[in-house]
C-alpha cells in the first residue's frame, strides 16, 4: 500500500475543512491535504441553494454554494492540494512516533496511507435516519429525510412528491418547507415533538409563517398509512412525557412524509481513532486549541457540534487551523504547566465547547459556544470562575434552535485563578432567574 507523507491532512472539505486549510496555509504550513469524499469541494452548502448565509463573514447575504465559492477560491489562491472522491476509510494514532495515520480510497490511486504530523476532523454530519424514529405503520416509498429531498430538488431537479407533512422543525425541514412550497408542492404541516421548534427563528418567520404553514408544537407522527407510496399519517399531541394523547390524532392526507429530526455528528473516524467523546454533542472533546485527547488531532464545524450558522463553523475551523499550524511550525510558545480550567454546564445550559481549557495555551480571548436545552424567557446567563462571578448576562430569549457564546478574557480569567494552590479549576455555565 502507498503511503505519503504530510505535516497536516484535513478530513473533510466542507465550509469547516476549507476554512481551517486556509487559515493554516495563512500561519505557514506548506505541505498540507485536503481528502473530500465528494466530487467537489464546499461540503452540504452545494445543496443549500437558499440565501442567508454569510451575514457574519462576508457582511452579505449569499446562497450556500456562493459561500463555499468563496472558501474554495481563498484554497486555491493559496494553492492547497485537494484530492476529490476520495474516502478516508482509517484514522489511527501512532504513539511511538507522534503520527496520525490516515488511510483512504480512491479510484486511481486505490488504498494509501498518509502519515501526518496533525490532521483536523471536518467531516461534518448526517441526518438522523427513520430507522431511529419508531414510528408504527408500513415502510411505504414517499418517506424521505429533509436533506435527501433538498438533493432531490436542487441537484437532481426531481420533485419528492406533491403533498407534504414534514416531521420535526430543525432548519432543513423548515427550508424544505419552503422549498417544496415554491416548487408547487402543498405542505400540509410541521410537527415538532418538543414544545420548541429545533430551528433557528428566523427559518420558523421565513419559510412557515411567511406561507401559512402550520408549526405543530408537541406533536407527532403516531400513524403513516399507505403500503406502496404514503397515502398519509396520523398526527397526535404528546403529553409532557412525549407520549401520544389519546382522542388527538388527526389524519393528514398526504404522498410524501419529510423528516427533520435531528443531525449526528459523523464520528466513526474519531472513535476508530480512540479520541475522548462528549456524549452530549455527538462529537470529540475538546479543550482550547480545539485539540482532542489525542495530541495532534483537531476538530472543527458540525463533526465536532452541529452548528446554527455556517459563519460560526468557519471561525471555528479557523482557529482549529491556526492552532494545528502553530503546533506543526513549533510556534507554540507557551509551557503546559498543568493548570487546567474544566467547564461545567448545569441548570438549562447543555455542554460546552470546548469542555477544557488550559489557560496557558489561551489566546487572549477564547469563544466558548454552547446550547441551552429548553426555550428561556427573560434570564441571565452566568458564568463563574472558582465562585467568583465572571459574567451576568441578561438574555431575552435563548432556544435550543439557536447557539449561544461567550468570550472568556485571559487577562480576567489569570487574576482570578493564579496565586491559587490547586491546578484544577472550574469555570461553571449556568441559566439563572433575573432578581
Ligand atoms: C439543509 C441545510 C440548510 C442549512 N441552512 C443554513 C443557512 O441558511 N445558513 C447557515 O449559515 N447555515 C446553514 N446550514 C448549516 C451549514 O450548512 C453547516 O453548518 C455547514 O455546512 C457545516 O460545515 P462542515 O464543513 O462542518 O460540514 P459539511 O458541510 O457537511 O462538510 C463535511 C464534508 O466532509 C466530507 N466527509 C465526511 N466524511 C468523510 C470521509 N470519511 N472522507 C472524506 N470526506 C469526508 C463530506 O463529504 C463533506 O463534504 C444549513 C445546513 C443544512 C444541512
Amino acid at each position: 500500500m502507498a503511503e505519503i507523507k504530510k505535516d497536516l491532512v484535513i478530513i473533510g472539505g466542507g465550509p469547516a475543512g476549507l476554512s481551517a486549510a486556509v487559515s493554516a496555509a495563512e500561519e505557514g504550513v506548506k505541505d498540507l491535504l485536503i481528502i473530500e469524499r465528494d466530487v467537489r469541494l464546499g461540503g452540504i452548502l452545494n445543496q443549500c441553494i437558499h440565501n442567508g448565509f454569510g451575514l457574519h463573514t462576508f457582511k452579505e447575504e449569499l446562497t450556500g454554494p456562493e459561500y463555499a465559492d468563496r472558501y474554495i477560491q481563498m484554497a486555491q489562491k493559496a494553492q492547497i492540494p485537494f484530492m476529490l472522491d476520495t474516502m478516508v476509510i482509517d484514522l489511527s494514532y501512532d504513539e511511538s512516533t507522534g503520527d496520525k495515520i490516515v488511510t483512504a480510497m480512491n479510484k486511481t490511486e486505490g488504498l494509501f496511507t498518509v502519515r501526518a504530523s496533525a490532521v483536523i476532523l471536518a467531516m461534518g454530519c448526517r441526518e438522523r435516519p427513520r430507522g431511529a424514529l419508531n414510528i408504527a405503520g408500513y415502510r411505504p416509498s414517499g418517506i424521505y429525510s429533509a436533506g435527501t429531498a433538498q438533493y432531490y430538488v436542487n441537484m437532481e431537479g426531481r420533485m419528492p412528491g406533491k403533498k407534504v407533512v414534514i416531521l420535526g422543525s430543525g432548519d432543513i425541514g423548515l427550508i424544505m418547507a419552503r422549498r417544496m412550497t415554491y416548487e408547487g408542492a402543498k405542505v400540509l404541516c410541521v410537527a415538532e415533538l418538543q414544545p420548541y421548534s429545533g430551528g433557528l427563528k428566523r427559518n420558523i418567520v421565513q419559510c412557515l409563517d411567511d406561507f401559512g404553514i402550520p408549526l405543530l408544537l408537541s406533536h407527532t407522527v403516531v400513524d403513516i398509512k399507505g403500503k406502496r407510496r404514503v397515502e398519509g399519517v396520523t398526527i397526535a399531541e404528546v403529553d409532557e412525557n412525549k407520549k401520544p394523547i389519546p382522542g388527538t390524532e388527526e389524519f393528514y392526507e398526504c404522498d410524501t412524509l419529510l423528516l427533520s429530526c435531528g443531525l449526528i455528528p459523523e464520528n466513526e473516524l474519531t472513535n476508530k481513532l480512540g479520541a475522548k467523546m462528549n456524549p452530549v454533542t455527538g462529537g470529540a472533546s475538546v479543550n482550547e486549541s480545539l485539540e482532542t485527547d489525542i495530541p495532534g488531532v483537531y476538530a472543527c464545524g458540525n463533526v465536532l457540534h452541529v452548528h446554527d450558522l455556517v459563519d460560526y463553523v468557519s471561525g471555528e475551523a479557523a482557529v482549529a487551523g491556526k492552532n494545528a499550524a502553530n503546533r506543526i511550525l513549533g510556534k507554540n510558545a507557551a509551557e503546559n504547566d498543568g493548570t487546567v480550567i474544566n467547564i461545567k454546564t448545569e441548570n438549562g445550559v447543555r455542554y460546552s465547547v470546548p469542555s477544557v481549557v488550559r489557560p496557558a495555551f489561551m489566546s487572549d480571548t477564547l469563544t466558548v459556544r454552547f446550547r441551552v436545552g429548553n426555550e428561556y424567557r427573560d434570564k441571565n446567563l452566568s458564568v463563574y470562575l472558582d465562585g467568583v462571578q465572571l459574567m451576568k448576562l441578561p438574555k431575552r430569549v435563548m432556544a435550543p434552535g439557536e447557539m449561544e457564546q461567550i468570550i472568556l478574557v485571559k487577562s480576567k480569567v489569570l487574576e482570578i485563578i493564579s496565586g491559587k494552590e490547586s491546578e484544577e479549576h472550574e469555570l461553571i455555565i449556568r441559566v439563572e432567574d433575573k432578581e
